[in-house]
């Protein structure tokens, strides 16, 4: 069936800073690195769609408010006020009411942290994420905000594994990085081909080259299967893997309100 896409945009919502080895495991111990907040606005036949909301819009003005101190220190935001989903919606003259479903790849901060701004959607997420971010172990429980999410006035969807949730918008099964993870396909974009949305399943090309999972990984063998999914995926396919956390790949490619014009290979 033909897709409901018809065209993808990347939207900047700020940068975190981060230790190199929650990006690649065991890579820089020590050293800090630069990462993009980034999420997708899909223009379709049936309204827009969010790909993840980025971080809490309260990061602009008082992390420490926001995400309380450890988080704020070991995130490092750097959030403007252009930042904010409302400003990068309005550069496409979108709307928050226009937004009909939100997909979320994961409950993280710096993905679900501004669901709140978008009570009239349907939000999308895995129900194995849903239910570990609600009662996560001590150990994987800093990057998750429940207030962010866990909220009386959002209407929620829970899938269970692998979904075809609107003619070309594919829901991936792919935890590791957090139990409930799920990347997103988009088959046959206008213009683009199939994009692979990885989330933080690939945070950046290292991940691909080194054969290394995120270094922030409640299963990091999970992790290993997940990135190898993709992986093949895309070269089965001739798709394009969109990385999470990739400031090379987020610098080459255009932003709203420039539309994603061509396959980025990175
Ligand atoms: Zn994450």
């Amino acid at each position: 069936m033909k897709t409901m896409v018809r065209s993808v945009y990347l939207l900047d919502g700020g940068t975190l800073e981060v230790e190199s080895s929650m990006v690649v495991a065991g890579r820089d111990f020590g050293q800090l690195m630069r990462v993009p907040v980034q999420t997708y606005l899909l223009d379709t036949s049936r309204g827009y769609v969010l790909i993840d909301t980025g971080n809490n819009p309260g990061v602009i003005t008082d992390p420490v408010a926001a995400w309380g101190a450890e988080l704020a220190a070991g995130a490092r935001p750097r959030m403007e006020p252009r930042n904010h989903p409302y400003e990068q919606l309005s550069l496409l003259g979108v709307d928050a009411a226009d937004v009909t479903s939100v997909i979320y790849t994961h409950l993280h901060h710096d993905h679900a942290g501004g669901a709140s701004l978008f009570p009239g959607a349907q939000h999308i997420v895995q129900r194995a994420e849903w239910r570990w971010a609600s009662s996560p172990d001590d150990f994987a429980s800093r990057p998750y905000v429940r207030t962010d999410f866990d909220r009386p006035d959002l209407s929620w969807m829970f899938v269970d594994g692998d979904l075809n949730v609107m003619p070309g918008i594919h829901l991936v099964s792919t935890p590791g990085h957090s139990p409930g993870h799920q990347s997103i396909v988009l088959w046959d974009a206008p213009g683009l081909g199939t994009l692979i949305i990885a989330g933080d399943a690939i945070n950046c090309q290292s991940n691909i080259d080194g054969n290394v999972p995120p270094g922030l990984a409640t299963d990091p063998g999970a992790a290993m299967h997940s990135m190898s999914r993709l992986v093949a995926l895309a070269e089965a396919t001739g798709a394009t893997i969109l990385n999470g956390h990739d400031m090379e790949q987020f610098a080459a490619m255009p932003k709203a309100p420039h539309p994603l014009s061509a396959p980025v290979r990175s």
